[in-house]
């Protein structure tokens, strides 16, 4: 089944020639009947970071923004073109914390549809256990409006915005 938000639902015309037949073609690809180009729905990479303190308790970030603004997430965000997940992550860690990272492990990949505008983005979250210098600077910013040190066994899923952090937090408590 379909979400309307679909790019399967939403894409109307081709974006090469502008030909309104432009349909689905698989479950995950569009086809155009003018100029036969196919369209390919891939899921958008994103990063995620487990940055815990002595108390091993977790840090969450307060989503600023629609989806899920004021709920609980983790630090990280998309990954940028021609950008690798570490690079991401390191990125993301500074513009939102103002936090340098010295160390990260993978841990392991989760799934998530982000509807942002009415259109649907599935995406793969590659989370990793983030060690940072030291917690002196931290300061939010960008697309955060606060942080909280929570043990994550004590945090309700109803308490998080996105459903792959959901089950992050259920995976690492
Ligand atoms: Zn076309």
């Amino acid at each position: 089944m379909n979400c309307e938000h679909s790019p399967l639902e939403v894409f109307r015309y081709c974006p090469k020639c502008g030909s309104p037949g432009f349909t689905p073609d698989t479950e995950k690809s569009l086809k155009c009947e003018s100029c036969g180009f196919r369209y390919f729905i891939n899921m958008s990479a994103s990063v995620a970071a487990i940055i815990r303190n002595k108390k091993n308790e977790v840090l969450f970030t307060l989503r600023k923004h629609n989806p899920a603004a004021g709920m609980l997430d983790l630090p990280g965000g998309f990954v940028d073109l021609g950008e690798t997940a570490e690079e991401a992550l390191v990125r993301e860690i500074k513009e939102e914390l103002n936090l340098n990272i010295n160390k990260l492990d993978y841990v392991g990949t989760f799934t998530n549809k982000y509807i942002y505008g009415e259109f649907e983005y599935q995406t793969l979250d590659l989370v990793f256990n983030c060690i940072v210098d030291s917690f002196s600077e931290l300061q939010v910013a960008d697309d955060v409006s606060g942080y909280v040190f929570r043990d994550p066994a004590s945090v309700d899923t109803s308490e998080i915005g996105l459903d792959s952090i959901k089950k992050i937090v259920d995976y690492i408590h």
